[in-house]
């Protein structure tokens, strides 16, 4: 990633602060009623560090240190979520006079895949096949996280079924286990028919084999969503 960083600036010298000889704290006395009494606070020339600039280039501000543009690689651990920070240790800004620099934090925005939906470490795929497919059975290539794998469409398969392939989804954050991929068939129904077509399923129209005959096995929606949750 781009990032702009402060930095020190070449050719910034230091020198000891001369209020409080290097110390970068500052004792004052006073005379208060129970005898002399000290107390000491930062220095608030330097700031507490005991230096001060001595020269700096025209192009640096005022504690020595310029805006400059650099390319920092960060690593991005496998399974991270939207709104997660990743810290990457001392790429923030440096601190004036060698101090130690800051870290870069850097927020996770999560774009949207064209085919595949997340939820938590599961992933969902709308997979539409045509009625001779879903008569017929079929072998299907699905996009995964980890490329392509083909699956197998029984033949009498129901839109609405879901097929679950087991850790083919998003690897946990936390480092163990793995979702799963989440296989939602559809069953496409045309738009149009063409005269033949058309026949042919009106000639099925009585055909008791037509008839829908939901089993047992045939969950519906609701019970698959059930499912899916418990
Ligand atoms: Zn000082």
């Amino acid at each position: 990633v781009k990032v702009k960083r402060k930095v020190q600036a070449a050719g910034t010298t230091y020198k000891t602060c001369s209020t409080c000889n290097g110390t970068g704290q500052v004792t004052r006395v006073t005379n208060t009623i129970l005898g002399r009494m000290q107390t000491a606070s930062p220095c608030n020339v330097c700031g507490g560090s005991g230096q001060m600039i001595d020269q700096k280039p025209a192009d640096a501000d005022a504690q020595g240190l310029k805006v400059q543009e650099e390319t920092v690689s960060i690593k991005i651990p496998p399974g991270v979520v939207e709104g997660m920070q990743l810290k990457v240790g001392g790429k923030g800004n440096e601190a004036p006079g060698n101090g130690i620099a800051g870290d870069l934090l850097v927020a996770i925005e999560e774009k949207e895949h064209e085919s595949l939906q997340r939820e938590g470490d599961n992933l969902h795929y709308d997979l539409y096949i045509s009625y001779p497919e879903a008569a017929l059975g079929a072998s299907k290539e699905i996009q995964t996280v980890s490329g392509k794998v083909r699956i197998k469409i029984e033949a009498g398969v129901q839109s609405g079924k879901i097929l679950r392939l087991r850790g083919k989804g998003i690897p946990s954050i936390n480092g163990y286990g793995k979702g799963d991929l989440l296989v939602h068939v559809n069953v496409w129904t045309p738009k149009t028919l063409s005269k033949e077509q058309k026949d042919f399923f009106e000639k099925m129209q009585g055909d008791e084999n037509f008839e829908p005959n939901p089993e047992k096995s045939d969950k519906s929606f609701f019970e698959k969503v059930k499912d899916m949750f418990s």
